[in-house]
């Protein structure tokens, strides 16, 4: 591999003007794939889910999937798109090992939803609004495994193996528009107008949108031009780039990698690229000018696609709300700056402490437990905050035993790490391990007492005014009662006898 001198990112950006276009594949979580009844389910034994219609066998007929279709009106609406009133599929012609039809149903130049935006929020809150062209239907490849090689990659394999499960299953492509203005901010809007689809795919509910699953990926477009200039340079197109960082790892390697070759008197080929995960680099794909022929043309087979104007209307009044705006929404409710609601965001706990405060408990509580204990577990398992055995409902519960005072944080700890390891509801790990507040004042008192009896030396410091030494006690009885007190109830008892003032 040839390693290329970059030209650093400062200095590129000061020479040109980055211009990109991104094009994001949702799968869609149908149940069925796009043209016909097998199973989407992900892992199952390969090539069990195939019929002859995704296998592209003579006289097979393909159906469309009539939620496949309310998806792509959803997913156009959601990003202020106008609808076609009557649009077709199309046969993109061309041979691949995976692809068994030799062409895919896609869209061509009737795409199921056009010229629409998202308007995407940058890190220090600016708005930047991303034009979008289109977004269309078409269905996945099946998969190939190359075995024998030492990459996983063709060259080097001794033979390859070819899973048709995935062959049909319904993609949305989505395409922006070229984005043109964002400057050196050109990466940092990649990944966030990538952050925001995948936040409105998931609202919207037609597909759960995980990167690393491969439910959606995007291509990265990218070309330079000359500060000052109009016209667009050659393009390189990054393909398949499947996490919010990599996306903006792609963009950056590209604008320096561009600026390199053009710099130094050299023209960009128009290519594919592959985007290396280890150090974000990027090499060499296939050769792609413009010429290349697809043969397009309509897909006799299917009917064309005619959503009527009060069905969209109808799908329009049940959009949810915007993440963006309910995110704004929820920042304000709970008081909390832009930045923790990042955090809280790229946590992955926004729906779960939303769930929580619907349970019962108030915001704060709520936040508190699922940004501390529960994300450092989480933390700790390597696994999402949603993926913790323990609901919402359950960590209202906890909420609510504090905010009565039957719990302090620490039982509270004990709590939480009793639901998760399967000893039942909160109440039922509370009973089971007999955690609850010596709140029976007549038992602190006498702990208290056998606490300044044991400790005379600290009690005449107290008595003589140095409160802070308090802090001894306090702990002496924590101890006697194995943590089981309001250590603040303590305090106010230890002073209480001993005669001094807070
Ligand atoms: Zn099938």
């Amino acid at each position: 591999m040839t390693t290329i001198d970059l030209v650093s990112y400062e200095d590129a950006l000061a020479s040109y003007d980055p211009v990109m276009g991104l094009e994001v594949h949702v799968e869609l979580g149908t149940r069925t794939k796009m043209f016909c009844g097998c199973s989407t389910e992900l892992g199952a034994e390969p090539n069990s889910q195939t019929c002859p219609t995704c296998l592209g066998l003579p006289g097979s007929l393909p159906v469309v999937n009539a939620i496949g279709v309310e998806s792509a009106v959803k997913i156009g609406l959601a990003l202020h798109c106008e609808i076609a009133e009557w649009c077709r599929f199309a046969r993109k012609n061309y041979f691949y090992p995976d692809m068994p039809k030799n062409f895919q149903t896609s869209q061509y130049d009737e795409p199921i939803a056009f010229n629409g935006y998202l308007d995407v929020q940058l890190e220090d809150g600016e708005i930047f609004r991303v034009e979008i062209e289109r977004a269309h239907m078409e269905e996945d490849t099946g998969k190939s495994l190359h075995v024998g090689g030492a990459t996983g990659r063709i060259h080097g394999a001794s033979h390859s193996l070819l899973d048709y499960n995935r062959a049909g299953i319904p993609l949305i492509e989505i395409v922006t528009k070229p984005i043109e203005g964002a400057g050196e901010r050109a990466p940092e809007v990649a990944k966030a107008y990538v952050a925001e689809l995948r936040e409105l795919i998931k609202a919207l509910g037609v597909s759960e949108a995980r990167m690393e699953q491969g439910q959606m990926r995007c291509d990265v477009n990218l070309s330079l031009r000359p500060n000052g200039t109009e016209k667009f340079g050659t393009r390189s197109e990054t393909k398949n780039v499947n996490s919010l960082r990599s996306v903006e790892r792609a963009a950056r390697f590209e604008i320096q990698r561009h600026a390199a070759v053009l710099s130094s008197g050299g023209t960009i080929v128009q290519e594919t690229r592959h985007f290396h995960e280890e150090d974000g680099s990027t090499t060499a794909g296939r050769i792609k000018d413009n010429a290349e022929d697809y043969r397009y043309f309509p897909e006799p087979d299917l009917v064309p696609v005619a959503p009527s104007r009060e069905w969209v209307e109808e799908l329009r009044k049940g959009l949810p709300e915007l993440p963006r705006v309910r995110r704004n929404r929820l920042r304000e409710e709970w008081g909390v700056s832009e930045h923790d609601m990042q955090s809280i965001l790229n946590a992955g706990a926004v729906d779960l402490i939303v769930a929580t405060i619907d349970a019962g408990a108030d915001a704060a509580s709520a936040r508190k437990w699922w940004m501390g204990e529960l994300a450092r577990r989480a933390n700790e398992a390597g696994t999402d905050l949603a993926a913790l055995e323990i609901t919402p409902e359950q960590v209202a519960r906890v909420c609510a035993l504090v905010a009565e005072g039957s719990l302090n944080d620490k039982l509270a700890r004990q709590v939480i790490e009793g639901v998760l390891a399967g000893e039942g509801d909160p109440d039922a790990v509370v009973a089971g391990r007999g955690l609850a507040v010596v709140s029976d004042e007549g038992a602190l008192g006498t702990a208290v007492d056998e606490a300044i009896a044991a400790n005379a030396g600290i009690a005449d410091k107290i008595r003589s005014g140095k409160v802070a030494a308090a802090g001894a006690l306090v702990g002496a009885v924590m101890k006697a009662t194995r943590g089981q007190a309001d250590a603040a109830r303590v305090r106010e008892l230890i002073l209480e006898k001993l005669g001094v003032e807070g």
